[in-house]
């Protein structure tokens, strides 16, 4: 909240609704879709003197849901004959599987399906390594609500970075192709900022690119589902409201500082403390 406060009267006064009220983790509601509407205030009302609005998002699991890539994967796999031969059981569990099924690793998503021989384990992880990481991200699905949301963003004034960890080799062609198929923002008011190599880790790559999105304006909001990284575009950026999609995520132990603004996906709401209305014909 203390970062909201610092874009002057009118966030004040916008974010009074929505707190300081209880932390995240004493709200039986932890969710704050109001959140994505307040973002749209501070580009609305962005002052030119101090540069233009940047908004930041995050591809995989936050404006796109990457177990729409993860399952035909698994599926195209359990259908394969040597696969079908070595390992029945988790032919047909896979097979049967469905988007609720997924998970971050691929670990974790045959623990969940009560599969879990290490063989296994390599055999289906070397599979969809191969394939996840591929030009498959064309087809990938969008949360809900975010292709609106972001171009709502762009026609207010901002500046929209598209900020991955995907590397350009593999899957520069694919995001273009996915974030235009999509409806997504996409020319020269956007940035796609991907690796230039996949083996750069994600965060220190996005590190990185912190120094040079700061020179396109003002970063207003970042948008990630990946707890360390939202804490480190905080660090960076001070003064942007931090955003997390509460998707799925890596095992990294950082949970999402305090400051956090949880969302599940792009369908701005109400502020999380409104009080319920009065029906005065009562
Ligand atoms: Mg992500």
């Amino acid at each position: 909240m203390r970062k909201i406060l610092s874009f002057g009267l009118l966030a004040l006064l916008l974010t009074h609704c929505a707190g300081p009220g209880p932390t995240v983790s004493e709200r039986s509601n932890r969710y704050d879709p109001h959140v994505l509407n307040q973002v749209s205030d501070f580009i609305r009302t962005q002052d030119p003197k101090k540069g233009k609005a940047v908004v930041v998002f995050d591809l995989d699991d936050t404006l796109f849901d990457a177990r729409s890539r993860t399952l035909p994967i698994l599926r195209e796999l359990s259908l394969e004959n040597d696969f079908k031969a070595t390992y029945p059981q988790a032919a047909a569990r896979l097979s049967a599987a469905t988007l609720n099924d997924m998970r971050y690793d691929v670990r974790n998503i045959l623990k969940g399906l009560g599969l879990d021989d290490e063989a296994l384990v390599k055999r289906v992880t070397d599979y969809w390594l191969a394939k996840f990481f591929s030009s498959r991200c064309e087809n990938d699905e969008p949360l809900a609500g975010a292709a609106d949301l972001v171009n709502q963003y762009a026609k207010l004034g901002a500046t929209v970075v598209y900020l991955s960890g995907r590397d350009t080799p593999r899957m520069g062609t694919c995001s273009e192709k996915s974030l235009k198929k999509r409806g997504f923002p996409f020319g020269k008011k956007t940035r796609l900022v991907l690796k230039p190599d996949g083996k750069m880790d994600d965060l220190a790559f996005k590190r990185q690119a912190m120094e040079t999105i700061e020179k396109l304006g003002q970063v207003i909001a970042v948008f990630e589902n990946e707890p360390r990284n939202l804490n480190a575009l905080g660090e960076h950026f001070p003064k942007a409201v931090l955003v997390f999609i509460d998707t799925q995520h890596s095992s990294a132990p950082d949970s999402p500082t305090a400051e956090a603004h949880w969302v599940k996906d792009f369908i701005p709401g109400p502020p999380p403390e409104a009080a319920p209305a009065v029906d005065e014909s009562k």
